[in-house]
């Protein structure tokens, strides 16, 4: 989220904030609990509601996911696939997957063997996953798929790991050929529904709907998904249908009331610009066009949910840059500061997939500081007198509910902290750093083995450097 004018805040706060930085404030708490619980906020970074859970799909007690391996196909090389047959009814699964990878190419290019190897991979999968989890089975549910792609368990559980890992795999393409292999399965109209929403295509979404609701009847566990979707594009058709839209190669831009050509051109060349320059910057590029929602004042908070104060957000459950279009029209440092700013969270978010929760909030908000090239002189003129360091480790979840000066701070220590990230490392470590967060790494676990400096030691080193540089 952005926010404009921050004085107001920070003036009062460098006048009465007498207190010098200390390091023994790492572990310590730095603000009384109670004082979390103040109303006024700069960013609140709400959280997407829950995923649905894989429970959801995986509670079907129709669906079966085991495939039947108790026949081995006649071939010559019967004893080879018997012994990988055994290896996984014995729980060897590192074993089975070991001589499943080094199978001759013969067997692999054999199409009376292909889906008895197939079925032999979905079944190590499920049992990779019952012990690790999907970030496990995936791989092996996708050596299933690659062998017998007409094979609906097969495909299902792929789906399902897929899902759960909201792994790109999930993509159209995929969920065309689940429907025509599965038709009578709801999931992938669910999940085309929940894709079409994100790229904005809300009439097919809703058709999707309608025939996951037909086939959901019997479904009672992805009632919970089916519902979250269906409200989810009825809220954004209900907000969005009277808006217009614009595209650019990389951008739809919508907006409310009459067509304004200079301000949609503008905010395309804002967002291009951004696309070009920190792409570069970052080395990635998002997958997918991104949305942009331009909403008149009084409708963007109502739509958006947002606090009276925000400028502009990003909503990572929608997958929209959500920004009041007042201010747009006349103020175009503003709107380059906000778009540039909520184009970094809405990258990120790419970069991270299914992790982006992972990522602390100080690091969100550093990172788009940084890579947005937004000054925020009003915050380091404020910050010029004594300030009470917050732990980073404070400032990890939501700030939604940190007070308004206290955020001030979180905000200006997140661009501190970030800056001396990428000055001291270099932004391809900081990827590396980001490779880490994604595999499911705290933060703490990622510092250490990706830049070989413990969480408390990053801390102390940043304060250090951040002293020398005011004295
Ligand atoms: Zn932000």
């Amino acid at each position: 989220m952005y926010r404009r004018n921050i004085k107001h805040i920070l003036i009062p706060l460098a006048v009465g904030l007498a207190l010098v930085i200390g390091y023994n404030l790492f572990l310590k708490p730095a603000l009384p609990p109670q004082t979390m619980q103040l109303a006024e906020t700069v960013e609140s970074a709400a959280p997407p509601p829950a995923p649905p859970r894989n429970r959801s799909i995986e509670s079907e007690s129709k669906s079966v996911r085991v495939l039947d391996q108790s026949v081995v196909p006649p071939t010559p090389h019967e004893a080879l696939l018997e012994a990988i047959r055994d290896e996984i009814e014995k729980h060897n699964l590192s074993l089975a997957e070991t001589k499943l990878k080094e199978l001759p190419p013969a067997v692999l290019s054999d199409a009376s063997t292909t889906p008895f190897v197939a079925t032999l991979w979905n079944n190590l999968g499920l049992q990779q996953e019952r012990l690790n989890g999907t970030q496990v089975s995936v791989k092996a549910f996708k050596r299933a798929a690659d062998l017998d792609d007409s094979n609906p368990v097969i495909l299902m559980n792929l789906a399902h790991a897929y899902w759960e890992q909201r792994d790109r795999g999930l993509n159209a393409e995929f969920l065309m050929k689940l429907m025509k292999v599965a038709p009578e399965e709801p999931f992938p109209h669910v999940a085309m529904a929940d894709l079409l929403q994100e790229q904005d295509d809300l009439q097919e979404a809703a058709k999707h709907l309608e025939q996951a609701a037909d086939r959901a009847r019997q479904d009672p566990g992805l009632q919970s998904y089916l519902a979250a979707v269906t409200t989810k594009v009825r809220r954004t058709q209900s907000v969005e249908s009277h808006m217009t839209a614009r595209s650019s190669t990389h951008f739809v831009v919508k907006f409310d009331g009459e067509e304004d050509q200079s301000t949609w051109i503008s905010v395309l060349e804002i967002l291009e610009e951004a696309y070009r320059e920190i792409g570069q910057k970052f080395g990635h590029f998002p997958s997918k066009p991104i949305l942009v929602v331009l909403h008149a004042k009084d409708s963007f908070q109502g739509a958006t949910g947002s606090p009276a104060w925000a400028d502009g957000l990003y909503d990572p459950t929608r997958g929209r840059i959500q920004i009041p279009s007042q201010g747009a029209t006349t103020d175009r440092k503003w709107l380059t500061s906000v778009l540039r700013h909520e184009y970094v969270h809405a990258l990120l978010h790419d970069r991270l997939g299914a992790s982006s929760g992972a990522l602390p909030t100080w690091l969100n908000e550093g990172l788009a500081m940084q890579l947005a090239g937004d000054a925020w002189p009003e915050l380091d003129q404020a910050m010029s007198g004594d300030i009470k360091v917050i732990p980073l480790t404070y400032l990890e979840g939501s700030w939604g509910a940190l007070p308004a000066s206290t955020s001030a701070v979180a905000y200006f220590e997140a661009n501190s902290a970030t800056r001396y990230l990428i000055e001291r490392w270099g932004m391809a470590r900081v990827d590396e750093l980001l490779n880490a967060l994604q595999a499911k790494s705290t933060i703490a676990a990622a510092l250490q083995n990706k830049l070989f400096v413990s969480y408390e030691q990053f801390h102390r080193q940043w304060l250090e450097s951040f002293e020398r540089s005011r004295s």
